[in-house]
């Protein structure tokens, strides 16, 4: 939990700018926009929205090694009462089905249960992107059970069913506290066939190479979550690392970034394409401005112009179909399988 944010370790790389003008030097085999138009599908282009994820803010209890957006107990960007307005207004009065909140550790913002208590009240699914040590954490203790009266679908990350492999890349004492955090979603019924109450899991991997078969490793987790630890869980996503703030800072160090580059660039699917999660994901930031996903958010890539910039004027009418900002990171999302914030796409 001691890992510095790149903020507060000063890292040229905090600055979104200096990530993109680090990405955009290297030299790779095509850039994104080329491979997606060899495809027949350039440019990449929204659908309609169908989902609106939230990012409520960069504090987090923890400082993952990896973390695509630097949080950490350090930053102090927390999403404003007016512009949480904003997006439930915009949920309440569009045909969104589905209010995604991330953060940061999403719960650690002021209003996440009224945001949750709103959406819900509306009728919207509502997803909370959960570390799971906040719910370890004395004045969260009631989450579990806040969030399964609401029938708040939980994706909570752990990289590994292995203590060690977890804890090397999200803090010592992160996987024993997750354990502990899962048994407590488990016995309300979360990961419980029949309860409707949905838990899925995240993984990523913990060095610089792409996540294996989605489906072999659910049967892994499956099996070795419950065989060790009596632990269950509705679905498995693997996510691939993006070339992005600290785990872009990881691949410089490790002198493993045109390597991991080449890599995504060379595992480029076709087929993942259509279901990349910027096609019917709009994403907001702390201060209001809107993002084709969380990934641009971080590198300060907003939408293109002749959009909406900010949640204030937003309507789903104008903002399908639009044109997708893209870069060489992009190439994490449709490597191999591909990846998104619901898992393999391809
Ligand atoms: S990866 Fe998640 S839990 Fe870890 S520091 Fe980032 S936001 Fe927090
Ligand atoms: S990084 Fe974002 S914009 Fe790029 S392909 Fe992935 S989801 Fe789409």
């Amino acid at each position: 939990m001691a890992l510095l944010t790149l903020l507060n370790s000063r890292s040229p790389l905090a600055d979104p700018v200096e990530q993109r003008a680090m990405l955009a030097r290297l030299a790779l085999a095509r850039t994104f926009g080329g491979a997606v138009s060899a495809t027949g599908r350039g440019p990449l282009l929204a659908s309609d929205v169908s989902v609106l994820q939230m990012n409520v803010g960069k504090r987090c209890n923890q400082a993952c090694r990896h973390c695509h957006v630097d949080a950490g107990p350090d930053r102090p960007e927390v999403m404003p009462p007016e512009v949480v307005n904003a997006c439930l207004r915009f949920l309440e009065t569009s045909r969104v089905d589905t209010l995604d909140v991330t953060g940061g550790a999403p719960e650690l913002h002021p209003l996440f249960r009224d945001i949750v208590t709103r959406a819900r009240a509306a009728g919207r699914h509502v997803i909370d992107r959960c570390n799971l040590t906040i719910a370890t954490l004395p004045s969260y203790a009631d989450l579990p059970e806040f969030l399964a009266a609401h029938q708040v679908e939980v994706i909570a990350s752990l990289p590994s069913f292995a203590a060690r492999q977890t804890d090397a890349q999200r803090g010592a004492g992160v996987f024993e506290s997750s354990i502990a955090a899962l048994r407590r979603f488990n016995r309300l019924g979360y990961g419980v066939e029949g309860s409707g109450l949905t838990l899925n899991l995240v993984t990523n991997p913990v060095g610089a190479f792409l996540p294996g078969s989605q489906q072999a490793l659910e049967a892994d987790w499956r099996r070795e979550l419950a065989r060790r630890y009596g632990v269950t869980f509705s679905r498995l996503f693997t996510i691939t690392n993006m070339p992005i703030s600290r785990y872009l800072q990881y691949l410089v160090d490790s002198g493993n970034l045109q390597g991991y580059m080449d890599r995504l660039v060379t595992a480029f699917n076709p087929a993942t394409v259509d279901g990349l999660m910027c096609r019917f994901t709009l994403s907001v930031g702390w201060d209001g401005r809107l993002y084709d996903c969380d990934f641009n958010q971080m590198l300060d890539l907003g939408t293109r112009a002749a959009t909406p910039h900010t949640i204030f004027e937003a309507t789903t009418a104008a903002l399908a179909g639009r044109p997708i900002a893209t870069g060489p990171h992009c190439f994490g999302c449709t490597a191999g399988n591909g990846s998104s914030c619901g898992g393999a796409v391809g």
